[in-house]
């Protein structure tokens, strides 16, 4: 018999109520003749609760135990889940990580799944039961729990999935699939019925909050079939397949946004080997990711400007480090701007088309949009602009890529 997860999100069982719509999900893939395993999210809200009483309860606190805490919201949902199933006549019953187990190593709040034993939830399946199975949380091997990162359970899902041999895994949320572009910001964005794996990765990357990243990237080196769709409507959502499944491939097939970039400009460094070096390693010591960079050749061969972006929640601590540092750096001036937001246009179909990134530029200065920064990858276009033009930027580009959905 065939596998399918399905995995809950927090807004899908984010009351009882919901909770029993969502178990009606399970019971008519359970009729349609599947073995299914569910994985289900905190209640919307909980893990957020949560970890606000670990934080005012000890600001330095133990991560070992602040795992304990926060995933306590997963143990409550599997076990109303499994109830709620019941209810409905569907024999099942509710497994936390350990149980299943799903071993994770020991960096408590980030940790990386290292193994899943599939044989006690395949026992389950195979009497006919339901296993639902807490998301977001492993087992270390020193028997504490773990979690594995804010949004984790989608994770947890693919995992189970590729370790099940799953024909497919179901993500339900509160939206019914992915768009082209954000829709409440462009009201032409239109629904995709498949995308491609390196497409929905750099779309979960650069911003678009419908799939966790590495989740994506877990679904892609184990080839499991994704498919994210609405609990609320049930109808079919978007399919996240392999390249080769996909038809007609659009060249653009998506454009991502994030709010979430900061830009600093070190004005007038001096232009010599190893400036760069002593600005970016201190960063990466104290885990400050840089994403975007720009530096010119000076016209004098004396000095040059670099500007780079940091996450928004890293600006500060980004600031005071180059700062302290700056005797040695020798900047005249380090500018920030949180002012700022990133737009990418992804598409596999770049690989083979030429005038990809004339359209972008062009469409931008149709509109007046300056272009802070640049930068690019095989499958994908990303520009740094003001945020003001986010709205605008957003719709002029859509349109420019003939993905504006028919009046
Ligand atoms: N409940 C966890 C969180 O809110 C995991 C998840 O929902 O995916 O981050
Ligand atoms: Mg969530």
């Amino acid at each position: 018999m065939a596998v399918i997860v399905q995995k809950f999100g927090g807004t899908s069982v984010g009351d009882l109520e919901r909770i029993a719509r969502a178990a009606t999900r399970v019971k008519g893939a359970v009729e349609a003749g599947y073995q299914v395993a569910v994985v289900v999210s905190a209640m919307a809200g909980e893990t957020d609760r949560l970890v606000g009483f670990v934080n005012e309860t000890d600001p330095g606190h133990d991560r070992r135990e602040y795992d304990a805490v926060v995933a306590s919201g997963e143990q409550v949902t599997a076990g109303l889940m499994a109830l709620a199933l019941q209810r409905i006549g569907v024999p099942a019953r509710s497994f936390q990580g350990w149980q299943v187990p799903i071993i994770t190593d020991d960096i408590h709040g980030r940790a990386r799944v290292s193994e899943v034993r599939p044989e006690n939830l395949q026992a389950c399946l195979d009497t006919s039961t339901v296993p639902v199975v807490t998301g977001f949380q492993g087992v270390t091997p020193s028997g504490r729990v773990s979690t594995l990162g804010r949004g984790g359970s989608d994770l947890s899902a693919v995992v189970l999935a590729a370790a099940l041999g799953a024909e497919r895994c179901d993500i339900y949320t509160d939206v019914d699939g992915v768009y082209t572009c954000d829709p409440r910001i462009v009201a032409k964005a239109r629904k995709l019925d498949k995308i491609t794996y390196e497409e929905m990765l750099e779309m979960a990357s650069q911003g678009a909050k419908v799939l966790h990243t590495r989740s994506v990237a877990t679904a892609m080196n184990h080839r499991v079939r994704l498919q994210v769709l609405s609990t609320f409507t049930g109808a079919p959502g978007t399919l996240v397949v392999d390249e080769d499944e996909i038809v007609e491939q659009q060249v653009v097939s998506g454009i991502a946004y994030s709010r979430d970039d900061a830009k600093i400009t070190m004005v007038g460094l001096p232009d010599r080997p190893g400036v760069a070096a002593a600005l970016f390693g201190p960063l990466a010591a104290n885990d400050i990711n840089v994403d975007m960079i720009i530096q010119n050749i000076s016209d004098d061969g004396e000095r040059t400007d670099l500007t780079f972006t940091v996450a928004k929640g890293d600006l500060s601590r980004a600031l005071k480090m180059l700062e302290d540092n700056n005797d040695s750096l020798g900047a005249a001036r380090i500018e920030p701007d949180s002012r700022v937001v990133k737009v990418s246009v992804i598409g596999v179909g770049m690989r083979s088309h030429a005038g990809v990134a004339g359209t972008m530029f062009q469409a931008l200065a149709d509109k007046g949009i300056n272009i802070q920064l640049i930068s690019t990858s095989e499958i994908k276009i990303s520009v740094l602009i003001s945020e003001d033009y986010l709205e605008l930027a957003l719709r002029a580009l859509h349109t420019a890529y003939g993905l504006d959905a028919a009046e």
